[in-house]
């Protein structure tokens, strides 16, 4: 477990990608004709109608999504600067699975439609952050797990690569607002005359228009998609540690970088361990023969059993620290400790003999009027106790 980062737990559950710039066979300083020209050739070469190979449709979309965000100067941008997290989500193209009726998406993109309704800015945005609350046992919390969990996000459309536009075409800009989002309305009023500023109509503030839209997402760019993520939890957590997955969240707008997904746990209580802090604490019950001789008991731990040395005499409410049995500090070194708590059992159905031994015992034992140091103790606390 040494090597998780100390200030975050980042997983790329995604089956790396290969370089844009690779599949096309051009370098990074291509022209957009070059881009072209090659997207051309590549595209011919692995048509599905043309290409039969096995591996052939692989190919041919792997070279139409990077086409169709190395031809946009905008993706490009982001990609340059970002990689393919720029567009994290669409990666999973393969488990890229069963998407969906309209209704369900409306409902699953709401926050997405309106915010694009609503006139957003342009350019990249980020997407939003996810939570995922993730209950998991006290032996996990102490020794850490990996954890597979399923989550339902909006993705980048693997088809259109988020243009919304079917592969080979591309948007164009709007001629209602000639690609400025926004539309200008100059009034005439007593005052002068008057500008109103508003988003475009008919691009809904893109300021591009899409004659083709992706068959994949029907234009919207996004897709709504189930999937699965490891959870790396190291030793330590407790109730409410957030575990950040960065780029887990929902993908972002125009080429922004997606959200996180933080991941909040939840530990589940155990039977007889008790966590404060660090430290473990349990109630150990003894029988009174054990107290007052002495034994040697096997204690649980979170490492399995351990030797514990009840000494004779040992009062009820004593408690024995076992060093380093407690929990593992969160992203430090060290462990906390455990504390065993002896409760002492007085039985309750003794039979006959039991009865008879214990009484003759009772007669030779200091009654509670023998002012012993144990009651003195405790009146002595009792008295610092209302005193102090
Ligand atoms: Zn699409
Ligand atoms: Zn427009």
């Amino acid at each position: 477990m040494s090597s998780f980062h100390p200030s975050e737990f980042i997983l790329h559950p995604f089956v790396s990608k290969r370089d844009y710039y690779d599949i096309l066979g051009v370098p990074r300083e291509a022209s957009k004709d070059d881009i072209k020209g090659a997207y051309r050739r590549l595209a011919k070469q692995y048509h599905p109608d043309v290409n039969k190979d096995k591996g052939a449709e692989e190919r041919f979309k792997e070279v139409s999504e990077a086409y169709s965000v190395l031809s946009d100067d905008e993706k490009r941008a982001a990609y340059n600067r970002y990689g393919h997290a720029a567009f994290q989500g669409g990666a999973g193209v393969n488990d890229f699975g069963s998407f969906t009726v309209d209704d369900i998406f409306e409902q699953f993109f709401g926050g997405f439609g309106s915010a694009r309704a609503s006139g957003a800015r342009r350019g990249p945005r980020r997407g939003a952050d996810l939570r995922y609350e993730l209950n998991i046992t006290f032996a996990d919390a102490v020794h850490g797990a990996q954890k597979e969990i399923e989550i339902t996000r909006a993705e980048v459309c693997p088809t259109c690569v988020g243009t919304g536009a079917e592969p080979g075409t591309s948007p164009t800009r709007c001629s209602t607002c000639k690609g400025a989002g926004e539309v200008r309305q100059v009034r005439q009023t007593f005052l002068g005359s008057m500008v109103n500023v508003s988003t475009c109509p008919a691009c809904h503030g893109t300021g591009e228009t899409i004659a083709t839209p992706c068959h994949t997402c029907k234009g919207r760019a996004k897709v709504r998609s189930t999937k699965k993520l490891i959870v790396n939890i190291p030793p330590g957590v407790d109730t409410g540690t957030q575990i950040r997955l960065s780029n887990e969240g929902e993908p972002g707008a125009s080429g922004g970088p997606a959200g996180n997904l933080y991941v909040v746990i939840n530990v589940e209580p155990h039977p007889y361990f008790r966590r404060r802090g660090d430290d473990i604490w349990m109630e150990f019950s003894v029988n009174m023969a054990q107290a007052a001789l002495g034994a040697e008991v096997q204690v649980p731990t979170v490492d399995g059993e351990e030797r514990l040395k009840v000494p004779p005499g040992t009062q009820p409410g004593t408690v024995f620290p076992l060093r380093s049995r407690g929990v593992p500090r969160l992203q430090r070194n060290g462990r906390g400790d455990q504390f065993v708590v002896i409760n002492v059992l007085i039985p309750t159905n003794l039979t006959a003999e039991q009865k008879k031994t214990l009484k003759e015992l009772g007669k030779t034992l200091e009654g509670p009027h023998a002012g012993s140091e144990e009651k003195k103790s405790f009146l002595d606390s009792l008295a610092d106790f209302f005193s102090g």
